[in-house]
């Protein structure tokens, strides 16, 4: 199932690419000259463009800067009808629609930002044939009838961008783009290419079994970047790393990005940076849209030099002349950092990739993992407290920090929190969020008080404490989470009762509380005893993050050529032993100053699933 999917020879038309005839290679030759401005396209373009126009589905695996959009912008040109295109960011579509329609190409983008009457009218436009490109966010495909409407316009070609987003196991997943493949089945199952820089095999095998691609012609680009000088220079404290930092800095003029592992540290370097006179500006995902906006903006233009960032900064940025990217700290796999790495010298000058390593940096990822990937002790036991504090139709009026409190404190809110995600991805919980209408009810007074106080003109006070009696099925002495707007409508909703619970509780009737949200256990009554996890893949899960972590490790760590370490990692044929361009290989190695040996990491196998 899981076999290295392999190119097939036969040639075979989709139906798809019949309707729409599909241009020559001299078309999209002559288009690449006339439209772009470009001589010819680069080897393993070529590759993919020839399988794109042969009418097949195709997987394209290029590395960043490897021009994955012409693959699908010039065989959209040359055939008939709308090619769609999805991806995930806001700013990747618009850079691509800018530069389309400056080029006179009829391009534009359907997401959140567009008012109905706008979408309405982008739609008119493609059914119109005033379109050639169209691109999408799968949120926004998903919205309304937008999927019938394309499918009835008819689509030459999908075009998913970005595909990685699409596997759990890749570094950018986006649930959204699990539900691709059904999306693909409601344009019409139209001839779909995707593209990406992720070129672990993993990755590849999900992007095709979710997309089902039909036999996909396979186009794995030269992932090597020869413009790139690679060097790690291993240091022991932060201010070690503070100061190498500054040293690449002043070596290398020109634009450059400093790569730093959370907010509190692209601040705090930054501030080192600024220290030292290098134009530096923060940018990460604390930062309002508008602020990260300027931040952008200033590095664009090149009024700051530096940007210091979070991961999130990068996708979809094309600055071409970046110098050097620093990586402060090791990234948690190698895909993470070759792609943020791969963000210098995308213009083909030469360019440097420094990664500053430290043992703790691992230590930091293993923590994260071990939070992320719980166990199945703690999943089992967040499970049991749900079950035993669960009212009789499931609800669990808990937060995490109450589900905490009754768990070691070690165990940690991270580690709980994917323990209820795993339990929810098995179908056994369901977050809720708060709402107005439910009440956590207990009652305190007895009955002969009841009898006694509430009469007269309190006798709808009385109504409203026995229709809460009958409804938690005379648990109401022990506490019980009610709807309220579940109760007869003669009592007049949550706006009317609440006031009578506000007077109850001050003459210490009942003591009440909104419930601020929790969980509702699945088939309640019928609920098993144990989770309904599926635990060989959640396990499969954790080995593959480690087998990730150690691989980048191994880079930091390795005694020979880094690049032939990267080419290795991501399967590229063109290994070389000695690429007289990174630290090792030029023997310039800056000494770790660390006291301590290096640790060598502990290389386990790709692991597989079965
Ligand atoms: P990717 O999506 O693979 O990261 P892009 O499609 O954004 O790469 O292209 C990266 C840059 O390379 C763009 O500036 C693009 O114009 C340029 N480019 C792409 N193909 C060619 C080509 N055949 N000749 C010259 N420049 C090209
Ligand atoms: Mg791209």
């Amino acid at each position: 199932m899981f076999a290295r999917p392999q190119p097939t020879r036969r040639r075979r038309v989709t139906d798809a690419a019949r309707a729409h005839p599909v241009g020559t290679l001299d078309d999209a030759r002559a288009c690449l000259r006339d439209r772009f401005g470009y001589p010819d396209f680069r080897p393993p373009q070529l590759r993919a463009v020839q399988a794109v126009l042969s009418g097949r589905d195709a997987l394209i695996v290029l590395p960043t800067g490897g021009g994955k959009s012409l693959c699908f912008q010039v065989p959209s040109l040359v055939r008939q009808g709308l090619t769609i295109v999805v991806s995930p960011l806001i700013s990747l579509m618009t850079d691509q629609v800018d530069t389309l329609t400056r080029r006179g190409i009829g391009a534009a983008f359907i997401n959140s930002t567009l008012t109905a009457a706008e979408v309405a009218n982008r739609l008119s436009m493609a059914r119109a044939g005033g379109l050639k490109l169209l691109y999408l966010a799968p949120e926004r495909l998903e919205a309304g009838r937008t999927a019938q409407q394309l499918a009835a316009i008819g689509i030459s070609l999908l075009a998913v961008d970005e595909a990685h987003c699409i596997s759990e196991w890749g570094h950018d997943f986006r649930p959204s783009f699990r539900r691709m493949g059904h999306l693909r089945d409601q344009l019409g199952a139209p001839q779909t290419v995707a593209l990406t820089a992720t070129a672990t095999p993993d990755v590849r095998d999900d992007i095709i079994r979710q997309l089902a691609l039909r036999t996909p012609e396979v186009v794995v680009g030269g992932f090597d970047r020869t413009n790139l000088l690679y060097h790690v220079q291993s240091s022991a404290t932060p201010s070690e790393k503070d100061a190498a930092a500054v040293r690449w800095l002043r070596g290398a003029p020109g634009a450059a990005v400093v790569y730093a592992p959370t907010r509190r540290d692209v601040e705090r370097v930054t501030a080192v940076l600024v220290r030292a006179r290098i134009n530096a500006v923060s940018y990460h995902a604390g930062l309002d849209a508008a602020q990260r906006q300027r931040t952008q903006n200033a590095f664009m233009s090149e009024r700051a030099r530096v940007i210091v960032a979070t991961s999130a900064f990068g996708m979809g940025i094309d600055k071409p002349n970046v110098r050097l990217v620093v990586h402060h700290a090791m990234p948690g796999s190698l895909e993470a950092y070759y792609q943020e790495a791969g963000r210098a010298g995308r213009d083909g000058a030469p360019s440097t990739c420094v990664l500053l390593y430290s043992h703790a940096d691992r230590s930091t990822h293993e923590f994260f993992l071990g939070s992320a990937n719980p166990g199945r002790v703690v999943i089992e036991r967040v499970w049991s407290i749900l079950q035993a504090n669960a009212d009789r139709e499931g609800f669990v009026p808990f937060t995490l920090a109450d589900i905490a409190e009754k768990l070691p404190a070690a165990t940690g809110q991270l580690r709980i929190s994917a323990a209820l995600r795993a339990l929810a991805t098995a179908g056994a919980l369901m977050t809720q969020r708060p709402s107005l209408g439910r009440v956590r009810v207990r009652l305190l007074a007895t009955s002969s008080r009841i009898g006694r106080e509430l009469v007269g003109a309190r006798a709808f006070d009385r109504e409203v404490l026995r229709a809460f009696w009958r409804a938690s099925d005379h648990q109401l002495g022990a506490g019980v989470s009610i709807d309220l707007d579940g109760l007869p409508p003669s009592l007049g909703g949550p706006a009317k009762i609440i006031p009578v619970l506000e007077r109850l509780e001050s003459e210490q009737f009942v003591s009440w509380g909104r419930t601020g949200g929790g969980f509702r256990l699945r088939g309640r009554g019928s609920a098993p005893t144990l989770p309904p996890v599926d635990w060989p893949a959640l396990e499969w899960k954790r080995q593959s993050g480690m087998y990730r972590l150690d691989a980048v490790q191994g880079y930091a760590q390795t005694r020979a050529c880094r690049r032939a370490y990267l080419l290795r990692y991501f399967d590229d044929p063109k290994v070389r032993t000695n690429c007289s361009a990174c630290d090792r290989c030029l023997g310039i190695t800056v000494a770790p100053t660390e006291r301590s040996p290096e640790r060598p990491a502990h290389r386990r196998s790709r692991p597989r699933r079965t």
